[in-house]
């Protein structure tokens, strides 16, 4: 199936069905809904007791098994490069992860690269802030779940997003990340 016609499926929502009481994604990956409030309590206590780095490993591990996982549901090649920003907005705007703007997306075949992503209305994000304020660390496991799916779907190597500007400082309505290597 080309990858325009399995996005168009998805952005119809039938990519995701329900079979005896389970989310199907394609029919193949299970997924799982969980309340955006309890998923920020659940990350800061992790990161309150192990750390913010914990927290942003926690991410990246999980980026890159996802990210595998969906390429192997989608029956692609993970070379790199597959998917289009678009799509990859597209997808991460239909599963409730929020709207994604890559502002800058430099990558030469060798994985080295220059990403500046911007990213805004997540619920888990503005859950945290809620809770936690300024102290929040919901941001820092997305950078790493951002970075560890940047490498497999984008095939860049090394990536680690770092944050330049996050909505939790109030000035913007987006949080802004970047990665060079
Ligand atoms: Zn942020």
């Amino acid at each position: 199936m080309a990858m325009a016609n399995v996005l168009k499926k998805m952005l119809i929502g039938r990519a995701f069905t329900t079979e005896k009481s389970r989310i199907k994604m394609f029919g193949i990956m299970d997924w799982t809904l969980y309340p955006s409030r309890g998923f920020a309590i659940m990350l800061q206590r992790m990161g309150t007791r192990l750390g913010e780095d914990f927290v942003y490993n926690l991410g990246y591990t999980n980026g890159k098994m996802n990210g595998e996982e969906m390429v192997s549901a989608m029956r692609l090649k993970p070379s790199g490069g597959w998917i289009t920003l678009k799509g990859m907005a597209e997808i991460l705007d239909f599963t409730g992860y929020g709207k994604v703007d890559f502002m800058k997306m430099d990558m030469d075949d060798e994985g080295h690269h220059h990403i500046i992503v911007r990213w805004k209305n997540n619920p888990t994000v503005e859950e945290g802030i809620k809770l936690y304020g300024k102290k929040s660390m919901v941001c820092s496991f997305f950078r790493g779940l951002f970075s560890g799916h940047g490498e497999v779907e984008f095939g860049a190597k090394n990536i680690k997003l770092k944050e330049k500007v996050c909505v939790k400082e109030g000035k913007t309505d987006y949080c802004e990340w970047e990665s060079r290597w």
